[in-house]
């Protein structure tokens, strides 16, 4: 509930009195000539759910977008263990929460947990923002949305040929989202090829897009024909920086867009690799900042402001 505080100095209770007993105009009246602070105390909340959460910046995108929108809403970043994510589930209902995030290990084990999956969640298998309506909760999944959000301003995905390193969680949504917007094919290349050709073989299935499994080889070579080649492993990510694919740069043309979901560096080796090619580049905070944005507009139906969260995520994460 909205409060007011006068913080003038009104003594007198008759004079209160007076103003809990006026129409609007004598209202309006009597408040000019007061400093009057519209305050509530009882923000929305948002947040994530995930174990380990202490090295996710995601709170402070969050926090950053709407702070610059003037909205009265938290992001509250949560430890929860698996065996305690039913409790999580019922206290966000229970403090009428807008909605919050999953990240691993709960992004498929909410599903139990919820009344309803986007199409994009169902596809993909697994839930990374969850909205709370009016007790329902609704599983959406927008990792590759984010992704997909990122490449569109530097590349069309329609008719895209992407070849994907990798066939986890993030790979998953990636694949299933090109295929989505329009992918003509997607060779899936993962070090585990039973893991690689189930992904395969399910977006091959269930969506319209031509997709098949390479075997990893060492120094793979990115088929010729690739316009789209995007990192969607671990590899590189922070503490491992020096880590990076096994793959035959050269194979890269310079008219081939190279991606990597990793964040944090943002320039990975990978990407360093490629832009050395001659490559056009997307790091890994384009897709976060992406996502941040669509669950911001899933939860409070309002745009963030994208430059603002991506300084954010730069500071949070210590890059100039
Ligand atoms: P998963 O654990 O589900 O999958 C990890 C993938 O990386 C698997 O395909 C695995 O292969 C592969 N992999 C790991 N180590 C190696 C290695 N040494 N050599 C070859 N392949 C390897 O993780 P996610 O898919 O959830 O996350 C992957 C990355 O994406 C993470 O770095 C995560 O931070 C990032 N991410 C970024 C987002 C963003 O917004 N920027 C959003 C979501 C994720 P195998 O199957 O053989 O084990």
């Amino acid at each position: 509930m909205l409060r007011y505080s006068l913080n003038a100095a009104s003594s007198c209770s008759t004079r209160w009195q007076a103003l809990l007993n006026s129409t609007a105009a004598t209202r309006d009246d009597f408040l000019r000539g007061y400093t009057v602070v519209m305050m509530s105390f009882l923000p929305k909340i948002t947040g994530s759910f995930s174990s380990p959460a202490a090295d996710n910046p995601t709170v402070a995108v969050m926090e950053a977008g709407y702070a610059a929108r003037n909205l009265d809403i938290r992001y509250i970043n949560c430890e929860v263990a698996p065996e305690r994510l039913a409790d999580a589930v019922s206290g966000a209902i229970a403090m009428g929460w807008l909605g919050f995030n999953c990240s691993l290990p709960h992004k498929e084990r909410i599903i139990d947990h919820l009344d309803e999956l986007s199409p994009s969640a169902t596809l993909i298998g697994a839930v990374n923002t969850v909205i709370i309506n009016e007790g329902r909760l609704i599983g959406e999944n927008t990792d590759g949305q984010g992704f997909v959000e990122a490449l569109r301003p530097v590349s069309d995905p329609l008719g895209a040929r992407a070849v994907i390193f990798g066939a986890g969680g993030a790979a998953r949504a990636i694949a299933v989202e090109l295929a989505l917007a329009g992918a003509h094919s997607i060779v899936i290349v993962n070090r585990s090829p039973a893991k690689g050709e189930k992904l395969a073989d399910h977006v091959n299935s269930q969506t319209d897009a031509d997709c098949s499994f390479l075997a990893w080889t060492p120094q793979f070579s990115v088929p010729d024909d690739s316009t789209l080649a995007i990192n969607a492993t671990s590899l590189g990510f922070y503490p491992d920086h020096q880590e990076t694919l096994d793959v035959d740069v050269e194979s890269l043309r310079p008219d081939v867009i190279v991606a990597d979901v990793v964040p944090n560096p943002p320039e990975t080796l990978w990407l360093q690799a490629a832009a050395a090619a001659g490559c056009a580049t997307l790091n890994g905070i384009g897709m976060l900042v992406n996502q941040a944005l669509v669950n911001a507009r899933l939860w409070t139906g309002q745009t963030l402001d994208a430059t603002v969260m991506h300084q954010a995520l730069s500071k949070a994460l210590q890059i100039s």
